[in-house]
């Protein structure tokens, strides 16, 4: 058994087979099999071999010219020369060799011995040797994978994941967990995971060149730990471990009745963060009191809105008529660039999260921008749904996200489409500047949302996904508390009610600190509603106030870190 400790990302405990996807050039896994362990190793690279030959053999029968044909040809008759492949599995039974290791250790014996010979054909056929060696090495480390289709349970383990990689998966029900050499916790696929309930482990490092696919791999969300190949000791532990969470989770949905309050009273609306339609089911069961969040840029990732208006229309429609009675819904216009991409639309940059991202790129392209204000709008009928707008950093910037909403609002009047006229309209807090600002911008709102995913990141210049600075991204790092507080209280001097909806929102340590801001809201996964209910069930605001009166003072997240921790386990009231 080997363990690993990285970052936890997505709570739940899992078990499952590795399957590995890799993006980054190939690198050979070197590693020692045990003995027991010989015959699965020869069975996967019978399987690889089985899997290049199955390739090669497809593009014989594709091929249109007489070279292609000779290519797959010799390549198949390489593919089938037994002793190939007894010398590699020579390496794999004697020396003890993972697959992949055998491979590069056979095929540079043969290319070794062809560079000797002077046949000029015989030399040639050294790439032929090389390229199949690659295929066969891509295939057993995972890295011959474009597109992920799990046909049975696994989990996940991968360098890095795109939130278009992850969204396009097919067969998400055998997604057991997920574990990422890079990555933060508040990475988009880790918001994903969460939302989803799929547990998950990121930042790990070289994780995916140390596991094998097929092998054992225990995953604990809640602490950050991944165990490879686990004893039966393990094993057992994981079970009992799983069935308490299970309990856990049965207890905290009874909570779904229960207004949400602190001990002394003071009301605290909890809402949800929704990243698909399906979402919508998990927030309404949770007994979430409204949709504080919901990320609009992955349904055009996932549906393709974005190329047909009315499929984006018919799914703001489901999506505020399912919420009517439920506290509504508040669509955010679209973020894309940073760590989302929608193909053909927001390229590669030099430094996305400091690019062309959300209203900025929206504001570029006034077209899609406007487009999405008017679908919204025309959800908006249901009288029950609000906009907002993400990453402003400038008053110019919502004055022109503003002026578009009114152009909209023309528009639709003068086609006579309904829509509601009063439909609230708030701005998110993410930049520094904005958070500096946010007297002027609240005047000009509704209401309004801290982004503290973004807040950190860009208060602290650590990047949110970056897992070789993830010590540094800390929301209680006294930098970040101040502006937190700053802007909620511009906010309830302008009188207007102010939320967070970060991943913070959803931290039960966290909370005391939000209950002491003065929050009028939170907006969180919908399975984290049951155990922040319940948590804030037991705080009195006063004390909460206190606290952060005291941690206002401090100048070091450490020190805000321990009088939290003492605070949390006293669990004052
Ligand atoms: C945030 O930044 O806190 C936020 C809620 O937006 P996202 O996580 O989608 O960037
Ligand atoms: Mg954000």
């Amino acid at each position: 058994m080997t363990e690993f400790e990285a970052v936890a990302a997505a709570d739940g405990h899992a078990m499952g087979e590795a399957f590995i996807f890799r993006h980054d050039e190939m690198v050979v896994p070197h590693f020692h099999v045990k003995k027991d362990g010989v015959e699965d190793e020869i069975s996967a690279l019978r399987a690889s071999f089985a899997s290049v030959r199955g390739y090669c053999s497809d593009q014989l029968g594709k091929a249109v010219s007489d070279s292609e044909r000779a290519l797959y040809s010799v390549q198949i008759l390489m593919i089938d020369d037994p002793e190939w492949l007894q010398a590699i599995e020579g390496y794999i039974k004697k020396d003890l060799y993972n697959a992949a290791w055998a491979v590069e250790c056979a095929t540079s014996d043969i290319v070794a011995a062809l560079s000797s010979v002077e046949d000029e054909y015989m030399k040639e056929r050294i790439i032929d040797i090389v390229d199949i060696q690659k295929a066969v090495t891509e295939e057993l480390t995972g890295k011959a994978r474009r597109h992920i289709r799990l046909v049975r349970d696994v989990v996940l383990v991968a360098d890095n994941l795109l939130t278009s990689e992850l969204l396009a998966l097919e067969g998400i029900q055998h997604l057991k967990a997920i574990c990422l050499d890079a990555g933060g916790k508040t990475s988009h696929v880790s918001i994903l995971a969460k939302s989803w309930g799929i547990p998950a482990v990121v930042g790990l490092k070289d994780f995916s060149l140390q596991v094998k696919e097929g092998e054992c791999i225990i995953v604990d969300g809640y602490e950050g730990r991944v165990m490879a190949s686990p004893g039966k000791k393990q094993i057992a532990g994981y079970g009992k471990r799983k069935q308490e969470q299970e309990a856990e989770e049965a207890r905290l949905i009874r909570n779904a009745e229960l207004l949400a309050r602190t001990a002394d009273g003071v009301r605290i609306v909890l809402e949800a963060n929704v990243e698909d339609r399906l979402g919508i089911g998990d927030a309404i069961k949770a007994g979430c009191e409204g949709i504080g969040l919901f990320r609009t840029e992955f349904l055009e990732m996932k549906y393709g809105a974005t190329e047909d208006f009315s499929v984006r229309e018919g799914l703001y429609d489901e999506i505020a008529s399912s919420m009517l009675g439920h506290g509504g819904v508040t669509f955010r216009t679209l973020d894309i660039g940073g760590d989302k991409f929608i193909n053909g639309l927001s390229g590669q940059e030099d430094n996305p999260l400091l690019g062309w991202r959300a209203v900025r790129f929206c504001l570029d392209r006034k077209d899609i921008f406007k487009s999405q204000i008017i679908s919204i709008l025309k959800a908006s009928r249901h009288g029950n749904v609000r906009m907002m707008f993400p990453m402003i950093s400038t008053v110019e910037e919502l004055e022109s996200c503003l002026l578009l909403l009114d152009e909209a609002k023309k528009e639709l009047g003068k086609k006579r489409i309904p829509f509601d006229p009063k439909m609230k309209v708030g701005t998110m807090i993410e930049v520094p500047s904005a958070a500096l600002i946010s007297d002027t911008l609240a005047s000009m709102v509704d209401f309004v949302s801290i982004g503290t995913n973004d807040l950190v990141q860009y208060v602290l210049a650590v990047d949110r996904g970056n897992e070789k600075i993830s010590h540094l991204y800390r929301a209680d790092n006294p930098a970040v508390l101040r502006l937190v507080k700053m802007v909620v209280d511009n906010c309830h001097d302008k009188k207007i009610p102010v939320g967070i909806c970060g991943q913070i929102a959803s931290e039960v340590d966290m909370l005391p600190l939000l209950v002491g801001f003065g929050c009028d809201s939170l907006s969180m996964p919908p399975l984290s509603v049951g155990r922040i209910k319940e948590r804030l069930g037991t705080l009195s605001k006063p004390d909460c106030e206190n606290l952060l009166n005291n941690v206002l003072s401090m100048n070091s997240h450490e020190r805000v870190a321990e009088m939290l921790k003492e605070f949390n386990n006293g669990r004052k009231t």
